[in-house]
């Protein structure tokens, strides 16, 4: 055997591409308290999920899971075929597919700035040139700029709608017009937050040769644990993205539980109702406050603290609140992102807010 530490012997590296990765580490440990950090639900999941997840036996964990039939109702539940569905392990699988199928390096990835970090990670991880375009200065859609980034060596356009870190969103016609100047590229919109905005380009797939559409169970389902979310897009491109996939990327515990999920359409819209709520709360107290914020379709809302941020994430959270610094997002100096609470959680982050701004006081960027 070959002395691995001999000079000159092979060394075992990553891709370049994986080399250069920056490490995407979310801030994930020590989360107790109202956790208004990560766009999670915050009453939990349908009872009827609960009651199917309790209900499973040994036997349902010891298979290996069967994804067709769930993917077949999901498919029947959006109006599209089953061709077209593909069930992931969370949008993040979806993004990870799409990147795996259609870029390799010398191609592009175009991303709108500042938005959801693994579009960048994927699309880089594979070799791709990642060119980000900037959203305005209130994170207008730049659809002008975004279609002049556009390249032949495009082959994926990422846009989250409504965007996450700042809740914006691009009108239908602005989407379909990018999928319109890039045949040659897969145009994803990310609809992880649809629930909480009720517009959707889904009903565009039939019509398209190049649009796909992922959605999550992960927000307004209350099942980011389980890690479930539907990609959606042309039957004929979605046969290679299958052929990608793992045939059990989503475990048997999400798929048992996913027609509950689906049935409790009760339960879904009475959360998203309560988050409207939430959010009209939210909103005018920051007004009330003199705190910038920019208006969101989701279930979360940017607002700018200014320099004093990494003061106000800390004492939020010596209130028992946990919100996030998003501050090295582009466009974002001195802005935190906070989810709205529903109910009793609406109360106890107002008044929190008003105690960490009566502390803080000349600190923070008040606008009023
Ligand atoms: N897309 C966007 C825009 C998101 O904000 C998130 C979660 N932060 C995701 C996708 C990831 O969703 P999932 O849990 O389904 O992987």
């Amino acid at each position: 055997m070959r002395n691995p530490s001999a000079p000159g012997a092979p060394v075992l590296r990553p891709t370049a591409a994986v080399e250069r990765l920056k490490q995407y580490q979310p801030p994930l440990g020590g989360r107790t308290g109202l956790r208004l950090d990560f766009n999670e639900n915050t009453a939990g999941c349908s009872p009827r999920v609960l009651a199917r997840l309790r209900s499973l036996t040994a036997e349902d964990l010891s298979k290996y899971p069967e994804r067709e039939p769930i993917e077949a109702a999901v498919a029947q539940w959006l109006g599209l075929e089953p061709a077209q569905v593909l069930l992931t392990n969370g949008v993040d699988e979806g993004i990870h597919l799409l990147a795996e199928t259609f870029l390799a390096p010398g191609s592009e990835a175009v991303i709108v700035v500042p938005t959801f970090s693994m579009y960048e990670i994927y699309a880089a991880a594979t070799g791709a040139q990642v060119v980000r375009v900037q959203a305005g200065r209130d994170f207008e859609f730049p659809l002008a700029r975004l279609v002049e980034s556009i390249t032949r060596a495009t082959r994926l356009i990422a846009i989250a709608n409504p965007n996450n870190p700042t809740g914006t969103v691009a009108t239908r016609e602005a989407l379909l017009s990018v999928a319109d100047a890039a045949p040659q590229a897969a145009l994803l919109i990310d609809e992880a937050y649809f629930d909480f905005f009720g517009e959707s380009v889904a009903d565009e797939i039939n019509r398209r040769t190049n649009l796909f559409v992922a959605r999550t169970f992960s927000k307004a389902y209350g099942m980011a644990g389980l890690r479930v979310g539907v990609l959606a897009g042309p039957a004929p491109l979605m046969m290679f993205l299958r052929r990608a996939a793992s045939p059990y990327n989503v475990n048997g515990v999400a798929l048992a539980c996913l027609p509950e999920a689906i049935a409790d359409q009760e339960y879904v819209s009475q959360y998203v109702t309560a988050v409207r709520h939430g959010r009209a709360r939210l909103e005018a107290e920051l007004r009330a406050l003199g705190l910038r914020y920019w208006k969101s379709a989701g279930n979360f809302v940017l607002v700018r603290v200014g320099a004093a941020r990494e003061a106000f994430v800390a004492r939020m959270r010596q209130h028992g609140i946990l919100v996030r610094d998003r501050n090295n997002d582009p466009g974002c100096a001195g802005c935190v992102r906070i989810t709205v609470g529903v109910g009793e959680q609406a109360d106890t982050l107002i008044s929190a807010l008003r105690a960490v701004m009566a502390d803080l006081g000349d600190a923070l960027e008040v606008f009023a």
